[in-house]
């Protein structure tokens, strides 16, 4: 794991980036995670905490299978949690054949095993307005090998990044976040379908990795991808309990 720092933002409008990126996580042997992170803290939101989801607060792991939220990253904005939702996804099509559309089916199934968790739309782009939350999406899921970027000169198959954003809801200035994974067209099948469950794990804010090979947040590709697991879902759990500056209001100066 990296960090490192990025020079203080600019602000120019409404969708204005507000820190840039904080980062990818990979799946399978690319394990290590970049970092760029925002320098200014003065006015950021204060950290709070939202209301479990009814999904997540309705969870109860009878096996007792315990969790890895101590490998969870927090982010310079706290725990990288949702507060709106649904949460938006939006699947770019690949152009042509018939074979983008299965591409798309295997991602949108694997988008939906995460569902039972935590409320999430796969929309369409056009469906998108424009003062809506992103111009595309929450989670915006593409059909390109992830770029290779000057701290990171690895091709990685998969990756989740996100950007801090700042929106405005009914006339108050709220930080959020957005996020893009990069899929690799070369993957497909089961690898593929392994790829998105453990990326969009990342993006619903488990930004870390399970060592254990059953989970499907384990830091490698296995041969045999898991189901989303207990541990899984109990750490989402408790990432989803603690406090995070995003989908809270700025402070004013
Ligand atoms: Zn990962």
């Amino acid at each position: 794991m990296r960090k490192l720092q990025i020079p203080r933002f600019q602000l120019s409008n409404i969708w204005i980036i507000l820190g840039l990126a904080i980062a990818g996580l990979a799946l399978g042997i690319f394990i290590d995670i970049q970092s760029q992170r925002a320098t200014a803290t003065d006015t950021l939101p204060p950290l709070k905490t939202h209301p479990l989801p009814a999904t997540l607060a309705r969870w109860e792991d009878e096996t007792e299978s315990g969790d890895y939220f101590e490998e969870v990253e927090v982010s310079e904005a706290g725990y990288l949690i949702w507060s709106q939702f649904p949460i938006k996804v939006y699947i770019e099509l690949p152009a042509g054949s018939d074979r983008s559309r299965e591409w798309a089916e295997t991602v949108a199934g694997a988008v939906r095993e995460w569902g039972a968790y935590l409320p999430i739309e796969i929309v369409e782009r056009k469906a998108l307005r424009a003062e809506e939350r992103s111009p595309l999406g929450d989670i915006v899921i593409i059909n390109k090998q992830p770029p290779i970027s000057l701290d990171n000169m690895v091709a990685r198959s998969a990756e989740a990044r996100y950007e801090f954003d700042l929106e405005e809801i009914d006339n108050r200035e709220i930080l959020s976040h957005h996020f893009v994974i990069w899929l690799s067209p070369t993957q497909r099948g089961k690898y593929l379908s392994a790829a998105v469950r453990h990326e969009f794990g990342h993006a619903l804010g488990i930004w870390g990795h399970s060592n254990d090979e059953t989970d499907v947040m384990y830091y490698s590709q296995v041969r045999s991808p898991p189901p989303i697991s207990a541990r899984d879902i109990n750490t989402l759990k408790r990432i989803y309990q603690q406090p995070t500056r995003l989908g809270w209001e700025f402070v004013g100066e």
